[in-house]
């Protein structure tokens, strides 16, 4: 079967893959067209301390609801926006929304909080990433020292000293890097220690991995030991249940995000969340 190969932003692609293209296309079109009109928004997932289950932060997440009010993951409409390049635009939006978004919940009394937004590897490359980066955080007043971003582990593979000095062009700025989906590519001690990240988030399929065989935890052990030995964060993604929490926690990772303790949320929702669960502790 053929396969589309991507280069520079551009399909190159051969006969038999009529069917998928159009469909990407006409995915691409209502994308574009949705997005102008607003049916992107933001879910806010909560981060949060293992020991007393103490939120610190959040991960905002993408969601598009299409005008017939289906909603469409992002794992299925960010391919095609990175592919078409929209990725840019979209990405601005997200950075801003999710800094206006951390100062409502600092207004709100959340002066601690943290917000972790995901970048693309497309939009991470723009020669305007920094400008970007630079002009919301003066926009929306949003501190530096309580925004993260997060990148893909197998962003981190490719262009290495490209991807070195954006990190630290990043850093100077005062926001943090975390490596989301950690654990699935194959970053050595050496590189690694090379890139000014501060966390890595331990992949969800490790964490589901915890309870499962034997020598299920190896993975995250792995990563968690080397957080240890770098003098890094740990974040546990995609935690489900005690278990997998309990089990973390022995091994030495210190915070997780989860179903476990929250789905992603509206803002108004994770408001709520956050005071009833300061309510909770208080008891
Ligand atoms: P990710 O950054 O690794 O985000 C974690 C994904 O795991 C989210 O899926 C979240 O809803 C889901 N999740 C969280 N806790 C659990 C759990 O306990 N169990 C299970 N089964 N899933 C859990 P979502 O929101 O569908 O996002 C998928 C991916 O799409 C994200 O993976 C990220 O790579 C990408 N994405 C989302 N928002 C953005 C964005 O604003 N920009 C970019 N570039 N990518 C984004
Ligand atoms: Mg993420
Ligand atoms: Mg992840
Ligand atoms: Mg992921």
């Amino acid at each position: 079967r053929a396969k589309s190969r991507q280069r520079g932003g551009h399909f190159y692609f051969s006969r038999g893959m009529g069917v998928e293209i159009r469909e990407r296309v006409r995915l691409m079109h209502a994308l574009r067209s949705g997005f102008a009109r607003g049916e992107l928004f933001l879910a806010y997932q909560p981060q949060v301390e293992l020991a007393a289950h103490r939120p610190f932060g959040a991960e905002a997440l993408l969601r598009w609801r299409t005008e017939d009010g289906r909603l469409v993951p992002p794992d299925r409409f960010i391919p095609i926006a990175e592919s078409s390049g929209l990725i840019v635009e979209i990405g601005a939006w997200v950075l801003r929304q999710a800094c206006a978004e951390l100062m409502r919940l600092r207004a709100a009394g959340y002066l601690d909080f943290t917000m972790s937004i995901n970048v693309s590897q497309v939009q991470f490359r723009h020669p305007g990433f920094l400008d970007m980066l630079r002009k919301a955080l003066l926009d929306t007043g949003a501190p530096p020292e309580r925004v993260e971003l997060e990148i893909t582990e197998s962003m981190a593979m490719e262009e290495p000293d490209l991807l070195i000095e954006r990190l630290a062009s990043i850093k100077r700025t005062g926001v943090s890097i975390a490596i989301d989906d950690f654990g699935t590519g194959f970053s050595s001690l050496s590189y690694l220690q090379r890139l000014q990240v501060d966390r890595l988030k331990i992949d969800r399929a490790f964490v589901t991995e915890i309870t499962g065989s034997a020598r299920g935890s190896s993975i995250a052990e792995m990563v968690i030991e080397l957080g240890r030995n770098l003098g890094l964060s740990i974040i546990a993604e995609g935690v489900e249940d005690e278990r997998q929490a309990q089990i973390l926690q022995a091994l030495g990772c210190p915070l997780a995000q989860g179903f476990l303790f929250s789905r992603p949320l509206a803002p108004e929702a994770l408001l709520e969340w956050l005071s009833e669960d300061a309510l909770t502790r208080a008891a």
